[in-house]
């Protein structure tokens, strides 16, 4: 029944894991009336599908008994190793991982980063993807509640993080499955809106593959297989909604997919199919020259085909499909055969990537060097968000900050207005310095003082641009405000008089006489020495005193001009 687990035998590892997580839950019954360890079994078989490794089995298979049996951790490292025993560990705290019901759509990226950074070792996440599986297989016999919770959870973070992975098949199998649960009227009105359309489009694309076949043929490519796909219902159904919820505007409800040996061959059934069938204008897609920004790679063109029928066409290597359908386990799979049959690397490996390099991505290519599982494996066990720390908010919800943050970072990322009132702050309880370096799991209180404004000391510190953008603009205000609040902070004269020995004494005098405490005065002579300019910063004075000033200036024998201005 399970043909990838029967290869161990009962003194390895996973032979051992097998017999004890058996008996472990000995006596223990699923919903559905199944023996328990039936989908311990499951789980195991899914994660040697995937290629990971004997742990990593071995784990799938122990993955329940700490939380449902009486086995404690001790035992496990006692029998299976330090290494079972943290993967088992890691798979008994994610299950046990809470969040809140009402978790907004904005936080569940977060969320599914959570997920990853919880447990440091891609291995549990893979694991738990198996385990989620089986559990999305079996979920018509658990109660409704739960039903709608393991849809839900299915749908916003394991797909999703499936997804990110590069296991799109796997992701694409979670959303289907959970789909029904989450939308029960619309399944239903979609099987059977479908029904009709999807026969006769499979019929259509018999008669399509044939000429396909020969034009191929004809210009000496010869694919390694030719074959349509249905558009999974959960996706076919996000389509709709987009298209007038019109099934006749959906023409990929089943594309017809060509797979070949190499990239140029890619390439030229692309000009063999738009030669046979005009494209649709601005509908072909290179995902080779740019992938998917979770890696996924492909050809998408769509024609005017027989019968002028508007068909997707996806062209692709076998090997891009592999890593489509697999992920990052297909990528190292591939790796090894290659080193075995000593492929030919060149038509793939230098193709460069564009876009974004997310995380998934950057993992494939940290792996893309390495040639036994071992390193594999390891490459698994980085710290993906090494750059990431990940904060609880009093009401639990998940803040993904950079390495670094402080609770003015923190405040900021919640609300501006928190930010700039913040005037100090709890971690864990405890009052901590607002420059406090902020670590993973902190849950983190700020406390606030309304009317509260930043001071500059704070950029000396914070991290994020979002909090630095706050503070610099609200110290802009401040200073704008207190300028406009206390006019204007200096008056500015300038006197142009005859140049003569004591003019300067005398002007010096008047505002002596008038009690003005001077900022600066300089004075400048013109060349053929006719005119002295002075230049005299004072204090703001009243506009009278200014007037006053100004009458005893201008009357000081030889003054010529006297300007005044306020800044
Ligand atoms: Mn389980």
């Amino acid at each position: 029944m399970f043909p990838l687990l029967k290869q161990f035998d009962s003194n390895s590892l996973v032979g051992r894991a097998y017999v004890f997580a058996e008996q472990a839950h000995k006596g223990m019954t699923r919903a559905s009336g199944e023996p328990y360890f039936s989908h311990c079994e499951q789980v195991a078989e899914s994660v040697c599908e995937w290629h990971l490794d004997e742990a990593s089995i071995a784990a799938a298979l122990l993955h329940d008994v700490i939380e449902d049996t009486k086995t404690e951790l001790p035992e496990i490292e006692k029998l299976f190793g330090v290494e079972v025993a943290f993967l088992v560990d890691g798979l008994t705290k994610l299950h046990t991982l809470e969040y809140p019901e009402d978790t907004r759509y904005t936080e569940v990226e977060s969320l599914r980063k959570f997920v990853v950074s919880f447990t440091k070792d891609l291995r549990v996440v893979i694991i738990k993807l198996a385990d989620r599986l089986h559990n999305m297989q079996t979920l018509k016999f658990l109660t409704k509640e739960r039903q709608n919770r393991f849809a839900w959870e299915t749908t916003e973070i394991y797909a999703p993080l499936a997804y990110r992975l590069g296991m799109q098949k796997l992701s694409g199998e979670l959303e289907d499955l959970a789909f029904p649960f989450i939308h029960p009227e619309e399944y239903k009105w979609l099987v059977e809106t479908v029904k009709d359309s999807y026969s006769s489009r499979i019929r259509y694309a018999e008669k399509v593959n044939p000429i396909l076949l020969r034009a191929l043929s004809e210009n000496h490519i010869r694919p390694l297989k030719v074959d349509s796909r249905a558009k999974r219902y959960s996706s076919l159904y996000k389509k709709l909604q987009r298209y007038d919820m019109d099934i006749e505007k959906i023409h990929d409800l089943i594309a017809i997919r060509i797979i070949v040996k190499t990239i140029e061959e890619c390439y030229a059934v692309l000009g063999v199919v738009h030669h046979l069938w005009t494209p649709v204008p601005n509908r072909f897609k290179d995902y080779i020259a740019r992938p998917k920004p979770n890696g996924y790679r492909s050809l998408h063109t769509t024609v005017f085909c027989v019968d002028n029928r508007i068909t997707e066409i996806q062209i692709r290597t076998e090997e891009m499909h592999e890593e489509g359908e697999m992920g990052i386990a297909a990528h190292w799979a591939y790796q090894q055969a290659r080193d075995k049959k000593g492929y030919n690397t060149q038509n793939w490996s230098g193709i460069k990537k564009s876009g974004e390099l997310l995380w998934v991505e950057q993992l494939k290519n940290w792996q893309e060097n390495f040639t036994d599982q071992e390193k594999f494996v390891q490459s698994l066990k980085v710290d993906f968000f090494k750059d990431r720390i990940f904060v609880v908010t009093p009401d639990n919800d998940i803040i993904d900050l950079p390495k670094g943050a402080t609770p003015v970072d923190f405040a900021y990322c919640i609300h501006s207005d928190i930010g700039d009132q913040c005037t100090g702050a709890k971690v864990d309880q405890k009052i901590v310095p607002l420059d406090y370096e902020l670590q993973s799991g902190n849950v983190v209180e700020i406390i606030t003082h309304k009317g509260k404004k930043p001071t500059e000391d704070w950029l000396r510190f914070v991290k994020t641009e979002q909090a630095k953008g706050h503070i610099r603009s609200a110290l802009r205000e401040k200073t704008k405000a207190f300028r406009e609040k206390a006019g204007p902070l200096h008056v500015e004269f300038k006197v142009i008089g005859q140049t003569r020995h004591g003019y300067l004494n005398e002007i010096t005098a008047v505002l002596s006489e008038f009690k003005i405490s001077m900022n600066s005065i300089h004075g400048q002579s013109d060349p053929r020495k006719t005119f002295d300019t002075i230049s005299i910063r004072c204090d703001a004075l009243p506009e009278q005193k200014v007037a006053k000033l100004l009458v005893k200036l201008k009357k000081t024998q030889g003054t010529r001009e006297v300007t005044y201005r306020f800044i």
